[in-house]
């Protein structure tokens, strides 16, 4: 093995740059030091005499490499290569790379058993990396630059056969530029079956344009100080078939269909009702930019880094909350993909292009790359592109993707949905929605139940594969979807129930029970109107704040907010303020990522740190309660002090708008979500402090099981049916009437038909629903009798699980 002798001034210097690449090296590698001067006043310096040992002590006939710091160290260097006899004098080279890169390079090249002139020609190319890194202009071309740097060079290299069903598509590409990025080494990839040229193995979209398919013969070449290590990586995850050998191929069912056959998939139900219709397949695309030219490059540049910043936050979220994980590992590897940044870079600063004109003159170039391919596979790969290239557009746009074209009604599937792309649909044509991933408790989920659009979640890549206009059905109950329906399957379906819009909800012994509705904006307002609702127990305000650049204004608050109230009038319309945080990312909050998002920053602990965004959302509210039944409600709430505090800023704004000579109901109705333990166990101190409290039990169920209600693995367990949930709902509209205060329930469960009797026997006033459960919900109430109805709750508190509950509640009703 080659040797390696380590010149410095300092002592200290040469022995932590051994230890730092020792821990690179699995081999270890003979290596000496020639460091600092026997001299204890002055201990900086270089001796001749020293480095000659320091050679022979690691000579061999494969040769001795020397490293040095700088000034003297060389010309010691030199003078004891001199010193050596004529036959060790040709096998020892002074190496010109700077001290620690070489020196690094230099050993893990000896350990993986390069030769003298290999790891010379490593040494030498160190600094390659950082100055491609730091001078991102000269490498516009990355592929390029990639190959002539490393074409002068001995690169390690090893050929494999990609045995895997799909080859290298969208998740081994992952796999494998998530493990090559790991490494300094500068890492090529060839298609040798195709005879491809070697392309960049860190990004993504080289590395998938590649057309790897099962069979094919690649070349995975290696270049940087630990390219060894690198490539021994990369060949255990090829040679490991990237974890797919025991796979099975997926479902085609385009192939099911032509054959006639009627297949059934399977997904969560996220919204009930069933829908049928052709399918209609939803893919996003970009929002519009006007093509312009850019005076400053470099902020248009860092507005880019910001974006990508949020859109991998967002990434990350959905990962949390879905099993589809790999499509979206594989979204973060295309922000980070060194091709795309590198263009929109040269776009931005050679050809002057503002940041939104660079990205999406890039994201489009990138998806025609995919979809001139050969590989209908691969093709589909373009639809990744779009999707997070129209993600990181939206965000430094402020517009929103186009909403679907639908000439006709059907069935929206979707790879998945934000809550502002359901909120654009329109009832009357999107009649059920599908997507691959996704959870039920997402805020997407939630809009499609206000919206009453049956939807099923997570139901797989499969449904991406369905041709357009097959006809399916789909249960969102049962979470099933059947192709091409025979007449049995589609029998199954329950009838609605009649919706009788002005029936009240008064039980068999005459107790009145107010059914108001979950609302996000002015459409569902109508809607939940023409069902039958006596008001509105919360307005989401977070959907006026989100994909938004700056937050709405007074003036459009106060517009929506009126609008509503209008169509309520003279029913109550409860104003929700600002639940930001948590699932709900607003971009120009600058929000950081935080471990846990629902114990962080959000509700009324964020608005408290935001005054101004605060006092602006009171003073519409205030306003719009002039002359409307208003009534406000804070979020989030776990102590007094944060009532108190939101309170005296609401005293602060009525004071501010009195001056001004605004009017405002001063007798405006303040109250609570009770949505925290902390909360529940408080009531007796919270109640005294409002004139109502809402039971939020979508947060509660979370923050009492300990289980994140938009991850897919756990939300199961962040159910409301929970006798241990129930019992603290039991326990706050207790203490709420004890109070002399009215306490309505709000979270999902109020719209569950088996829910209605415990809630109602637990004494809740009012049930806020999903306007499409308001006629069944009063249907339920009117059968009800209240003395029976309080019995069963007692009894359901007894009870040791949900199923218990549900099974419980069935066998009675
Ligand atoms: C709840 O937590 O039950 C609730 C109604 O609020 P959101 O679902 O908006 O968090
Ligand atoms: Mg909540």
């Amino acid at each position: 093995m080659v040797g390696i002798v380590i010149v410095s001034h300092s002592k200290a210097l040469a022995r932590a740059i051994v230890e730092l690449a020792q821990q690179m090296v699995k081999v270890p590698v003979p290596i000496a030091i020639a460091a600092g001067i026997n001299d204890p006043q002055h201990p900086f310096g270089t001796d001749p005499i020293q480095i000659q040992k320091a050679i022979r002590s690691v000579y061999s006939d494969e040769g001795v490499i020397v490293l040095m710091d700088l000034g003297s160290a060389l010309l010691s260097a030199e003078m004891a290569v001199e010193f050596l006899n004529e036959k060790q004098q040709p096998k020892v080279k002074l190496c010109a790379a700077p001290l620690v890169e070489g020196a690094i390079t230099a050993i893990v090249q000896a350990s993986c058993g390069a030769t003298l002139e290999q790891i010379i020609t490593e040494a030498n190319n160190a600094l390659s990396g950082k100055l491609a890194q730091l001078s991102p202009q000269e490498a516009d071309q990355p592929t390029v630059s990639f190959l002539t740097q490393k074409s002068q060079s001995h690169l390690l290299s090893r050929d494999l056969i990609v045995k895997n069903p799909l080859g290298i598509h969208a998740r081994p590409a992952a796999q494998f530029v998530s493990i090559a990025a790991q490494f300094e080494a500068e890492i090529g990839l060839e298609n040798r079956s195709t005879n491809s040229q070697s392309i960049n193995g860190k990004s993504i979209n080289q590395v998938i344009t590649l057309g790897v398919r099962q069979g094919h013969q690649i070349r995975i070449t290696a270049g940087g100080e630990d390219a060894a290590l690198a490539l021994n990586a990369l060949r255990e995850v090829v040679e490991n078939n990237f974890g797919e050998t025991a796979m099975p191929l997926p479902v085609d069912l385009r192939q099911c269909e032509n054959r006639g056959v009627n297949t059934t998939l399977r997904g969560i139900p996220a919204s009930v009702g069933v829908a049928m219709g052709p399918v209609i397949i939803y893919r996003p695309s970009l929002p519009q930019v006007d093509e312009q030219t850019c005076k400053n490059p470099q902020s248009e540049w860092q507005q880019l880094q910001a974006a990508i910043q949020t859109a991998q936050q967002q990434i990350h979220q959905i990962i949390q909350s879905t099993d589809h994980c790999d499509i979206f590992q594989a979204h973060l590897l295309y922000l980070q993909d060194p091709t795309i940044l590198h263009q929109v870079h040269h776009n931005i600063f050679t050809l002057g292009q503002t940041v939104a004109w660079a990205w999406k003159t890039v994201i489009e170039e990138t998806m025609t790359t995919y979809q001139n391919l050969d590989d209908p596979y691969l093709q589909a790969r373009a639809m990744d592109v779009l999707d997070v290239g129209g993600r990181v557009l939206r965000l430094l746009t402020g517009r929103p993707s186009p909403s679907p074209n639908l000439t006709q009604p059907g069935i929206l599937i979707a790879q998945d949905l934000t809550p502002s792309e359901v909120t654009h649909f329109k009832t009357e044509q999107v009649l059920g929605i599908c997507t691959v991933t996704g959870s039920p408790t997402a805020h997407s989920a939630l809009i499609a139940n206000m919206l009453g659009i049956p939807m099923i979640v997570n139901v797989g890549a499969q449904l991406l594969e369905l041709a357009p206009e097959t006809v399916i059905a789909m249960d969102g109950k049962s979470g099933e979807i059947w192709m091409n329906p025979d007449p049995e399957q589609i029998s199954i379906f329950p009838e609605k129930t009649p919706i009788t819009p002005e029936q009240k909800a008064i039980t068999q012994d005459g107790h009145y029970i107010s059914v108001v509705a979950n609302i996000i904006g002015v459409a569902d307002a109508q809607l939940a109107r023409n069902l039958g609702a006596e008001g509105v127990g919360i307005l989401r305000t977070e959907l006026l704040y989100m994909e938004r650049l700056t937050a709405p204004t007074e003036e459009e608050q106060l517009q929506t907010y009126r609008e509503i109230a209008s169509i309520l009038n003279p029913y109550p319309l409860t104003i929700r303020t600002l639940d930001i945080g948590g699932d709900k990312p607003v971009p120009y909050l600058s929000l950081d990522r935080e471990a846990n998002p629902f114990l962080g920053w959000r509700g009324i602990r964020q608005s408290l740190d935001n005054l101004e965004m605060f006092k602006t959302q009171l003073r519409a509210i205030l306003r719009a309660s002039q002359d409307n039944n208003i009534r406000l409600m804070f979020p989030m709430v776990s102590s007094v002090a944060e009532v108190r505090a939101a309170k005296a800023i609401l005293l602060e704004v009525k004071q501010e708008l009195q001056t001004q000579g605004i009017e405002f109901n001063e007798k405006m109705p303040v109250g609570i979500m009770i949505e925290v333990p902390a909360a529940v166990t408080m009531v007796d101190k919270l109640a005294p402090e409002v004139d109502f409290l809402s039971v939020g039990t979508n947060d509660l169920s979370q923050y009492i099981m300990a289980a994140d209600r938009t991850n897919a693995k756990v939300a199961k367990l962040a159910d409301a049916f929970e006798p241990a949930v129930l019992r603290m709902v039991e326990h706050s509209i207790k203490i709420g009437h004890e109070q002399g205060i009215k306490v309505s329930v709000c979270g999902q469960i109020a719209s569950a038909r088996q829910a209605v009797p415990i809630l109602i026997g637990l004494g809740a006033d009012e049930l806020s629903v999903n306007p499409p459960c308001i006629g069944e919900v009063k249907a339920v109430i009117s059968g009800l009798k209240m003395q029976e109805v309080k019995r069963l709750a007692y009894e359901v508190l007894e009870l040791d699980s949900a199923q218990e509950v549900r099974d419980y509640v069935n066998n009675i009703f």
